[in-house]
Protein backbone atom coordinates (compact mmCIF):
# COMPACT_ATOMS: atom_id res chain seq x y z
CA UNK A 1 0.00 0.00 0.00
CA UNK A 2 2.21 3.05 -1.32
CA UNK A 3 0.29 5.04 -3.71
CA UNK A 4 -2.75 7.09 -2.88
CA UNK A 5 -4.82 4.91 -5.46
CA UNK A 6 -4.05 1.85 -2.48
CA UNK A 7 -5.53 3.96 -0.21
CA UNK A 8 -8.82 3.70 -1.97
CA UNK A 9 -8.27 0.38 -2.94
CA UNK A 10 -8.12 -0.82 0.41
CA UNK A 11 -10.81 0.73 1.73
CA UNK A 12 -12.72 -0.85 -1.14
CA UNK A 13 -11.52 -4.15 0.25
CA UNK A 14 -12.15 -3.39 3.56
CA UNK A 15 -15.51 -2.28 3.46
CA UNK A 16 -17.47 -4.78 4.91
CA UNK A 17 -15.67 -4.10 8.60
CA UNK A 18 -16.58 -0.62 8.80
CA UNK A 19 -20.20 -0.99 7.55
CA UNK A 20 -20.81 -3.31 10.24
CA UNK A 21 -19.34 -1.63 12.66
CA UNK A 22 -22.07 1.55 11.29
CA UNK A 23 -24.55 -0.79 10.95
CA UNK A 24 -24.19 -2.02 14.51
CA UNK A 25 -24.21 1.71 16.23
CA UNK A 26 -27.24 2.71 13.89
CA UNK A 27 -28.88 -0.82 15.58
CA UNK A 28 -27.94 0.46 19.05
CA UNK A 29 -28.61 4.10 19.00
CA UNK A 30 -27.35 5.71 22.26
CA UNK A 31 -27.93 9.34 23.37
CA UNK A 32 -25.06 11.93 24.71
CA UNK A 33 -22.73 11.09 26.87
CA UNK A 34 -24.27 7.10 27.32
CA UNK A 35 -22.69 6.52 23.98
CA UNK A 36 -21.13 2.69 25.79
CA UNK A 37 -21.39 0.53 23.25
CA UNK A 38 -20.72 2.74 20.42
CA UNK A 39 -17.56 4.15 22.36
CA UNK A 40 -16.07 0.60 23.59
CA UNK A 41 -17.05 -0.92 19.93
CA UNK A 42 -14.77 1.66 18.45
CA UNK A 43 -11.81 1.55 20.71
CA UNK A 44 -11.58 -2.20 20.73
CA UNK A 45 -11.31 -2.02 17.35
CA UNK A 46 -8.78 0.50 17.26
CA UNK A 47 -6.80 -1.37 19.83
CA UNK A 48 -6.58 -4.51 17.67
CA UNK A 49 -5.09 -2.57 14.46
CA UNK A 50 -1.80 -1.08 17.00
CA UNK A 51 -3.39 2.21 17.94
CA UNK A 52 -2.74 3.46 21.45
CA UNK A 53 -6.00 4.04 23.22
CA UNK A 54 -6.60 6.50 26.15
CA UNK A 55 -10.33 7.21 27.61
CA UNK A 56 -11.92 9.48 29.65
CA UNK A 57 -11.04 12.70 27.57
CA UNK A 58 -11.86 16.30 29.04
CA UNK A 59 -13.54 14.18 31.83
CA UNK A 60 -16.02 12.15 29.87
CA UNK A 61 -16.30 8.57 30.62
CA UNK A 62 -17.55 7.39 26.82
CA UNK A 63 -14.59 10.01 24.60
CA UNK A 64 -10.95 8.59 23.82
CA UNK A 65 -8.08 8.90 21.63
CA UNK A 66 -6.77 6.30 19.29
CA UNK A 67 -3.40 6.88 18.41
CA UNK A 68 -0.94 5.58 16.04
CA UNK A 69 2.58 6.54 14.90
CA UNK A 70 4.89 9.30 15.76
CA UNK A 71 6.39 12.98 15.23
CA UNK A 72 4.65 15.50 12.84
CA UNK A 73 2.52 16.18 11.51
CA UNK A 74 -0.58 14.97 14.17
CA UNK A 75 -3.41 14.41 11.51
CA UNK A 76 -6.96 14.05 13.11
CA UNK A 77 -9.88 12.54 12.33
CA UNK A 78 -12.94 13.54 14.46
CA UNK A 79 -15.66 10.89 14.87
CA UNK A 80 -18.58 10.60 16.58
CA UNK A 81 -21.41 8.36 17.51
CA UNK A 82 -24.26 9.42 19.14
CA UNK A 83 -27.82 9.67 18.26
CA UNK A 84 -31.54 11.89 18.85
CA UNK A 85 -34.03 11.15 21.00
CA UNK A 86 -37.76 10.08 19.60
CA UNK A 87 -36.37 9.40 15.81
CA UNK A 88 -36.63 5.93 16.33
CA UNK A 89 -37.21 4.38 12.91
CA UNK A 90 -37.05 1.09 10.45
CA UNK A 91 -34.80 0.75 7.73
CA UNK A 92 -37.69 1.52 5.08
CA UNK A 93 -38.62 4.17 2.99
CA UNK A 94 -41.82 4.97 4.82
CA UNK A 95 -42.14 6.38 8.53
CA UNK A 96 -42.41 3.84 11.26
CA UNK A 97 -40.66 3.27 14.21
CA UNK A 98 -38.69 0.23 15.53
CA UNK A 99 -39.78 1.20 18.90
CA UNK A 100 -41.99 4.24 19.22
CA UNK A 101 -40.61 7.13 21.07
CA UNK A 102 -36.95 5.70 21.11
CA UNK A 103 -33.61 7.18 20.05
CA UNK A 104 -32.46 7.20 16.58
CA UNK A 105 -30.11 7.61 14.12
CA UNK A 106 -31.45 11.01 12.72
CA UNK A 107 -28.15 12.86 11.89
CA UNK A 108 -26.48 9.77 10.50
CA UNK A 109 -23.41 9.84 13.60
CA UNK A 110 -23.16 6.51 13.10
CA UNK A 111 -22.37 6.49 9.68
CA UNK A 112 -19.86 9.56 10.72
CA UNK A 113 -17.89 7.86 13.14
CA UNK A 114 -17.42 4.82 11.43
CA UNK A 115 -16.38 6.81 8.21
CA UNK A 116 -13.80 8.85 9.92
CA UNK A 117 -12.28 5.39 11.68
CA UNK A 118 -12.32 4.30 8.21
CA UNK A 119 -9.85 6.96 7.12
CA UNK A 120 -8.26 7.05 10.13
CA UNK A 121 -7.14 3.68 9.50
CA UNK A 122 -6.39 3.63 5.46
CA UNK A 123 -4.33 6.49 6.21
CA UNK A 124 -2.51 5.01 8.91
CA UNK A 125 -2.16 1.53 6.96
CA UNK A 126 -0.58 4.37 3.93
CA UNK A 127 1.85 5.81 6.34
CA UNK A 128 3.21 2.83 7.83
CA UNK A 129 3.42 0.86 4.54
CA UNK A 130 4.93 4.30 2.98
CA UNK A 131 7.29 4.43 5.67
CA UNK A 132 6.58 7.72 6.58
CA UNK A 133 6.79 10.11 9.57
CA UNK A 134 4.04 10.85 11.35
CA UNK A 135 0.95 10.87 13.56
CA UNK A 136 -2.85 10.10 13.13
CA UNK A 137 -4.79 10.30 15.81
CA UNK A 138 -8.97 9.33 15.84
CA UNK A 139 -11.04 10.65 18.33
CA UNK A 140 -14.30 9.04 19.58
CA UNK A 141 -15.90 12.47 20.44
CA UNK A 142 -19.58 12.19 22.89
CA UNK A 143 -22.58 14.15 22.79
CA UNK A 144 -22.09 16.32 19.51
CA UNK A 145 -26.39 16.80 19.80
CA UNK A 146 -26.49 19.23 22.28
CA UNK A 147 -23.81 18.00 24.36
CA UNK A 148 -20.78 19.68 22.90
CA UNK A 149 -18.61 16.96 23.62
CA UNK A 150 -15.42 18.14 21.83
CA UNK A 151 -15.96 21.83 23.75
CA UNK A 152 -15.03 20.06 26.84
CA UNK A 153 -12.69 17.80 25.77
CA UNK A 154 -10.83 20.70 23.78
CA UNK A 155 -10.96 22.55 27.09
CA UNK A 156 -9.25 20.13 28.36
CA UNK A 157 -6.38 20.79 26.08
CA UNK A 158 -6.68 17.49 23.60
CA UNK A 159 -6.09 19.24 20.62
CA UNK A 160 -3.18 21.36 21.60
CA UNK A 161 -1.06 19.51 19.61
CA UNK A 162 -2.95 19.16 16.03
CA UNK A 163 -1.85 20.31 12.77
CA UNK A 164 -4.69 18.75 10.76
CA UNK A 165 -8.56 17.93 11.26
CA UNK A 166 -10.80 15.76 9.19
CA UNK A 167 -14.12 15.55 10.10
CA UNK A 168 -17.27 14.66 7.63
CA UNK A 169 -21.12 14.89 8.15
CA UNK A 170 -23.53 12.90 6.19
CA UNK A 171 -25.75 15.05 3.86
CA UNK A 172 -27.56 14.91 0.44
CA UNK A 173 -24.75 16.34 -1.16
CA UNK A 174 -20.89 15.91 -1.51
CA UNK A 175 -19.27 18.97 -1.05
CA UNK A 176 -16.49 20.17 0.96
CA UNK A 177 -17.86 23.20 3.30
CA UNK A 178 -16.13 26.17 3.56
CA UNK A 179 -19.03 28.36 5.35
CA UNK A 180 -19.79 28.39 9.04
CA UNK A 181 -21.71 28.11 12.32
CA UNK A 182 -23.21 29.84 14.29
CA UNK A 183 -22.23 29.82 17.68
CA UNK A 184 -24.95 28.36 20.62
CA UNK A 185 -25.06 28.66 24.06
CA UNK A 186 -27.65 26.28 26.07
CA UNK A 187 -29.63 26.84 29.24
CA UNK A 188 -31.90 25.47 31.82
CA UNK A 189 -34.43 28.27 33.78
CA UNK A 190 -35.80 26.80 36.56
CA UNK A 191 -38.43 28.50 38.43
CA UNK A 192 -39.41 28.02 42.12
CA UNK A 193 -43.03 29.03 43.17
CA UNK A 194 -45.36 28.29 45.58
CA UNK A 195 -48.26 25.89 45.40
CA UNK A 196 -51.41 26.41 46.57
CA UNK A 197 -55.37 24.97 45.58
CA UNK A 198 -56.05 26.74 42.00
CA UNK A 199 -59.49 27.64 43.09
CA UNK A 200 -60.14 27.63 46.76
CA UNK A 201 -56.26 29.46 47.37
CA UNK A 202 -55.45 30.79 44.36
CA UNK A 203 -53.88 34.00 46.34
CA UNK A 204 -51.17 32.23 48.18
CA UNK A 205 -49.89 30.84 45.20
CA UNK A 206 -46.87 31.92 43.45
CA UNK A 207 -46.99 30.11 39.67
CA UNK A 208 -43.48 29.11 38.84
CA UNK A 209 -45.58 27.83 35.50
CA UNK A 210 -46.52 31.62 34.93
CA UNK A 211 -43.07 33.52 35.18
CA UNK A 212 -42.11 30.47 32.21
CA UNK A 213 -44.77 31.62 30.23
CA UNK A 214 -44.16 35.56 31.11
CA UNK A 215 -40.31 34.51 30.04
CA UNK A 216 -41.19 32.89 26.80
CA UNK A 217 -43.34 35.99 25.91
CA UNK A 218 -40.67 38.42 26.84
CA UNK A 219 -38.27 36.25 24.56
CA UNK A 220 -40.37 36.68 21.81
CA UNK A 221 -40.79 40.27 21.77
CA UNK A 222 -37.07 40.16 22.03
CA UNK A 223 -36.66 38.62 18.45
CA UNK A 224 -37.56 41.92 16.57
CA UNK A 225 -34.45 43.61 18.20
CA UNK A 226 -31.75 41.04 17.50
CA UNK A 227 -29.35 40.76 14.27
CA UNK A 228 -30.90 38.33 11.70
CA UNK A 229 -28.08 35.71 12.61
CA UNK A 230 -29.85 35.66 16.16
CA UNK A 231 -31.78 32.04 16.76
CA UNK A 232 -33.50 31.63 19.85
CA UNK A 233 -35.30 28.34 20.56
CA UNK A 234 -36.86 26.93 23.41
CA UNK A 235 -38.97 23.65 24.78
CA UNK A 236 -40.74 23.17 27.95
CA UNK A 237 -39.28 20.82 30.63
CA UNK A 238 -42.07 20.81 33.20
CA UNK A 239 -44.53 23.03 33.66
CA UNK A 240 -46.31 21.84 36.36
CA UNK A 241 -48.57 18.62 37.19
CA UNK A 242 -51.98 19.17 37.80
CA UNK A 243 -54.51 21.93 36.50
CA UNK A 244 -55.91 22.93 40.09
CA UNK A 245 -52.84 22.94 41.74
CA UNK A 246 -50.61 26.14 41.75
CA UNK A 247 -46.98 25.33 40.37
CA UNK A 248 -43.93 25.71 42.57
CA UNK A 249 -42.04 24.32 39.73
CA UNK A 250 -41.26 25.19 36.25
CA UNK A 251 -38.22 24.70 33.68
CA UNK A 252 -37.51 25.62 30.09
CA UNK A 253 -35.04 24.73 28.06
CA UNK A 254 -33.47 27.45 25.78
CA UNK A 255 -30.98 27.75 22.62
CA UNK A 256 -29.48 30.71 21.50
CA UNK A 257 -27.55 31.69 18.49
CA UNK A 258 -25.70 33.92 16.83
CA UNK A 259 -22.76 33.76 13.88
CA UNK A 260 -20.42 35.88 16.68
CA UNK A 261 -19.70 34.76 20.51
CA UNK A 262 -19.85 38.40 21.59
CA UNK A 263 -23.43 39.01 19.76
CA UNK A 264 -24.15 35.48 21.22
CA UNK A 265 -22.78 36.81 24.83
CA UNK A 266 -24.89 39.75 24.55
CA UNK A 267 -28.40 38.24 23.39
CA UNK A 268 -27.71 35.86 26.15
CA UNK A 269 -27.54 38.26 29.10
CA UNK A 270 -30.42 39.68 27.39
CA UNK A 271 -32.04 36.30 27.84
CA UNK A 272 -31.29 35.89 31.20
CA UNK A 273 -32.16 39.55 32.23
CA UNK A 274 -35.84 38.67 30.68
CA UNK A 275 -36.14 35.41 32.97
CA UNK A 276 -35.47 37.64 35.97
CA UNK A 277 -38.24 39.78 35.18
CA UNK A 278 -40.59 37.37 34.95
CA UNK A 279 -39.66 35.70 38.32
CA UNK A 280 -39.93 39.03 39.59
CA UNK A 281 -43.53 39.78 38.01
CA UNK A 282 -44.53 36.54 39.41
CA UNK A 283 -43.10 36.77 42.69
CA UNK A 284 -41.05 33.19 41.89
CA UNK A 285 -37.52 32.79 41.90
CA UNK A 286 -35.35 31.85 38.79
CA UNK A 287 -32.17 29.46 38.70
CA UNK A 288 -30.30 29.83 35.19
CA UNK A 289 -28.17 26.96 34.62
CA UNK A 290 -25.94 27.12 31.70
CA UNK A 291 -25.82 23.70 29.89
CA UNK A 292 -23.36 23.75 26.94
CA UNK A 293 -21.83 25.79 24.57
CA UNK A 294 -20.33 25.83 20.75
CA UNK A 295 -18.56 28.37 18.58
CA UNK A 296 -19.00 29.15 14.99
CA UNK A 297 -16.88 26.69 12.62
CA UNK A 298 -13.62 28.09 11.18
CA UNK A 299 -13.53 25.94 7.80
CA UNK A 300 -10.45 26.13 5.89
CA UNK A 301 -10.66 26.83 2.14
CA UNK A 302 -7.23 25.18 1.92
CA UNK A 303 -8.38 21.85 2.97
CA UNK A 304 -12.07 22.17 1.65
CA UNK A 305 -10.16 23.08 -2.09
CA UNK A 306 -7.77 19.82 -1.91
CA UNK A 307 -10.85 17.73 -0.83
CA UNK A 308 -12.94 19.12 -3.80
CA UNK A 309 -9.87 18.34 -6.10
CA UNK A 310 -9.87 14.09 -4.86
CA UNK A 311 -13.33 14.30 -4.86
CA UNK A 312 -13.37 15.44 -8.70
CA UNK A 313 -10.55 12.73 -8.71
CA UNK A 314 -12.30 9.95 -7.86
CA UNK A 315 -15.73 11.19 -9.48
CA UNK A 316 -18.93 11.10 -7.68
CA UNK A 317 -20.97 8.40 -5.89
CA UNK A 318 -23.16 6.05 -8.52
CA UNK A 319 -26.08 5.16 -7.23
CA UNK A 320 -28.41 2.31 -8.49
CA UNK A 321 -31.87 2.71 -9.62
CA UNK A 322 -33.14 0.55 -7.12
CA UNK A 323 -31.37 2.72 -4.75
CA UNK A 324 -32.60 6.35 -6.57
CA UNK A 325 -36.51 4.62 -5.58
CA UNK A 326 -36.52 3.85 -2.47
CA UNK A 327 -34.76 7.49 -1.89
CA UNK A 328 -37.88 8.90 -4.13
CA UNK A 329 -40.28 7.57 -2.32
CA UNK A 330 -39.03 8.80 0.93
CA UNK A 331 -38.69 12.22 -0.75
CA UNK A 332 -42.60 12.08 -1.39
CA UNK A 333 -43.26 12.74 2.51
CA UNK A 334 -40.68 16.22 2.46
CA UNK A 335 -40.94 19.40 0.85
CA UNK A 336 -38.64 20.87 -1.68
CA UNK A 337 -36.39 23.30 0.17
CA UNK A 338 -33.16 21.17 -0.16
CA UNK A 339 -34.09 21.29 -4.31
CA UNK A 340 -33.87 25.24 -3.97
CA UNK A 341 -30.85 25.08 -2.31
CA UNK A 342 -29.32 22.61 -4.84
CA UNK A 343 -30.30 25.41 -7.77
CA UNK A 344 -29.71 28.92 -6.26
CA UNK A 345 -26.84 28.10 -4.10
CA UNK A 346 -24.64 25.45 -5.95
CA UNK A 347 -25.97 25.63 -9.51
CA UNK A 348 -27.02 22.65 -10.00
CA UNK A 349 -28.81 21.68 -12.95
CA UNK A 350 -32.89 22.03 -12.25
CA UNK A 351 -33.88 18.65 -13.83
CA UNK A 352 -30.85 17.04 -12.25
CA UNK A 353 -31.94 18.51 -8.52
CA UNK A 354 -34.94 16.61 -9.25
CA UNK A 355 -33.08 13.42 -8.19
CA UNK A 356 -33.86 11.34 -5.39
CA UNK A 357 -29.86 11.22 -5.10
CA UNK A 358 -27.51 13.98 -5.49
CA UNK A 359 -23.89 11.67 -6.09
CA UNK A 360 -22.40 14.68 -8.13
CA UNK A 361 -19.72 16.46 -6.73
CA UNK A 362 -20.89 20.20 -5.85
CA UNK A 363 -18.39 23.13 -5.42
CA UNK A 364 -17.76 24.33 -1.74
CA UNK A 365 -20.05 26.58 -0.34
CA UNK A 366 -19.48 30.44 -0.76
CA UNK A 367 -16.79 31.76 2.32
CA UNK A 368 -19.39 34.27 3.93
CA UNK A 369 -22.10 31.72 4.09
CA UNK A 370 -23.17 30.69 7.27
CA UNK A 371 -25.57 27.74 7.30
CA UNK A 372 -28.06 28.08 10.67
CA UNK A 373 -26.85 25.08 12.97
CA UNK A 374 -24.25 24.36 15.45
CA UNK A 375 -21.63 21.89 15.98
CA UNK A 376 -18.98 21.30 18.51
CA UNK A 377 -17.17 20.47 15.41
CA UNK A 378 -16.60 24.68 15.33
CA UNK A 379 -14.94 24.33 18.43
CA UNK A 380 -12.47 21.82 17.26
CA UNK A 381 -11.77 23.91 14.24
CA UNK A 382 -10.42 26.42 16.41
CA UNK A 383 -7.11 24.37 17.11
CA UNK A 384 -5.84 23.82 13.99
CA UNK A 385 -7.05 23.86 10.23
CA UNK A 386 -10.40 21.68 9.97
CA UNK A 387 -12.52 20.56 7.16
CA UNK A 388 -15.91 19.87 7.59
CA UNK A 389 -17.07 17.66 3.81
CA UNK A 390 -20.02 16.43 3.23
CA UNK A 391 -21.35 13.81 1.59
CA UNK A 392 -24.32 11.99 0.15
CA UNK A 393 -25.91 9.55 2.81
CA UNK A 394 -29.42 10.20 2.59
CA UNK A 395 -32.22 11.31 0.10
CA UNK A 396 -32.21 14.61 -1.38
CA UNK A 397 -35.25 15.80 -0.03
CA UNK A 398 -34.96 14.32 3.58
CA UNK A 399 -34.66 16.77 6.55
CA UNK A 400 -32.25 16.42 8.88
CA UNK A 401 -33.14 15.15 12.43
CA UNK A 402 -36.16 13.12 10.77
CA UNK A 403 -36.96 9.73 10.35
CA UNK A 404 -36.02 10.28 6.56
CA UNK A 405 -32.46 10.21 7.56
CA UNK A 406 -32.44 7.52 9.82
CA UNK A 407 -34.20 5.54 6.88
CA UNK A 408 -31.16 5.29 4.45
CA UNK A 409 -28.46 5.17 7.55
CA UNK A 410 -28.40 1.42 7.52
CA UNK A 411 -28.78 0.87 4.09
CA UNK A 412 -26.14 1.00 0.78
CA UNK A 413 -27.22 4.03 -0.06
CA UNK A 414 -25.88 5.38 3.51
CA UNK A 415 -22.43 2.88 3.20
CA UNK A 416 -21.88 4.61 0.00
CA UNK A 417 -21.68 7.96 1.29
CA UNK A 418 -19.21 6.91 4.10
CA UNK A 419 -16.88 5.11 2.05
CA UNK A 420 -16.91 7.67 -0.30
CA UNK A 421 -16.35 10.07 2.67
CA UNK A 422 -13.59 8.02 4.34
CA UNK A 423 -11.97 7.84 0.84
CA UNK A 424 -11.90 11.34 0.44
CA UNK A 425 -10.41 12.11 3.97
CA UNK A 426 -7.83 9.86 3.58
CA UNK A 427 -6.51 10.93 0.57
CA UNK A 428 -6.72 14.00 1.51
CA UNK A 429 -4.35 13.43 4.57
CA UNK A 430 -2.04 11.17 2.36
CA UNK A 431 -1.56 14.23 0.49
CA UNK A 432 -0.65 16.86 3.11
CA UNK A 433 2.10 14.19 3.85
CA UNK A 434 2.95 14.12 -0.05
CA UNK A 435 2.98 18.00 -0.63
CA UNK A 436 4.07 19.38 2.92
CA UNK A 437 3.25 22.74 1.09
CA UNK A 438 -0.78 22.46 1.26
CA UNK A 439 -0.58 21.74 4.75
CA UNK A 440 1.69 25.04 5.73
CA UNK A 441 -0.87 27.05 3.32
CA UNK A 442 -3.16 25.47 5.31
CA UNK A 443 -1.98 26.66 8.56
CA UNK A 444 -1.12 29.93 7.62
CA UNK A 445 -4.58 30.58 6.91
CA UNK A 446 -5.72 29.46 10.04
CA UNK A 447 -3.22 31.34 11.86
CA UNK A 448 -4.32 34.68 9.98
CA UNK A 449 -7.12 34.22 11.59
CA UNK A 450 -6.80 32.55 15.12
CA UNK A 451 -4.45 36.00 15.61
CA UNK A 452 -6.82 37.97 14.82
CA UNK A 453 -9.55 36.62 16.79
CA UNK A 454 -8.35 34.34 19.51
CA UNK A 455 -10.48 31.05 20.54
CA UNK A 456 -12.78 31.40 23.95
CA UNK A 457 -14.00 28.08 24.88
CA UNK A 458 -17.38 28.77 25.30
CA UNK A 459 -18.27 26.53 28.89
CA UNK A 460 -17.25 28.29 31.45
CA UNK A 461 -14.00 26.55 33.94
CA UNK A 462 -16.68 25.81 36.72
CA UNK A 463 -19.08 23.94 34.56
CA UNK A 464 -18.62 20.63 35.21
CA UNK A 465 -18.11 17.86 32.42
CA UNK A 466 -21.14 15.36 32.29
CA UNK A 467 -19.73 12.37 33.78
CA UNK A 468 -21.49 8.92 33.92
CA UNK A 469 -19.85 5.66 34.74
CA UNK A 470 -18.97 3.91 31.65
CA UNK A 471 -20.45 0.30 31.90
CA UNK A 472 -18.60 -1.59 29.69
CA UNK A 473 -14.76 -0.88 30.54
ZN1 LIG B 1 -24.94 15.72 13.18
Amino acid sequence: MRTKQDIADWLDEHERRFTRMSDEIWDNPELQFMEFKASKLQADFLAAEGFRITWDIGGLSTAFAAEWGSGKPVIAFAGEYDALPGLSQKDQSAPDPISAGAPGHGCGHNLLGAGCLAAALAFKQWLQSAGRAGTVRYYGCPAEEGGSGKVFMGRAGAFDDLDATFNWHPWYINSAMKGSLLSVNRYYFRFHGQTAHAAADPHSGRSALDALELMNIGVNYLREHVTDDVRLHYSILSGGLAPNVVPDYAESYYYARAIEPDTLEDVCQRVIRIAKGAAMMTDTEVEVVYKSGSTRALSNEVLADLQYDVMRELGGIEFTDEEQAYAAAINQRFGDSNVKTLVNRYGVDPQRAEQALIGDVLPSKDKGYVSPGSSDMGDMSWFAPCSMLQTATWASRAAAHSWGVVATGRTSIGHKGMMYAAKVMALAAAELILSPEILARAQDEFRAVVERSPYKCPIPDDVPAPSHAHPLR
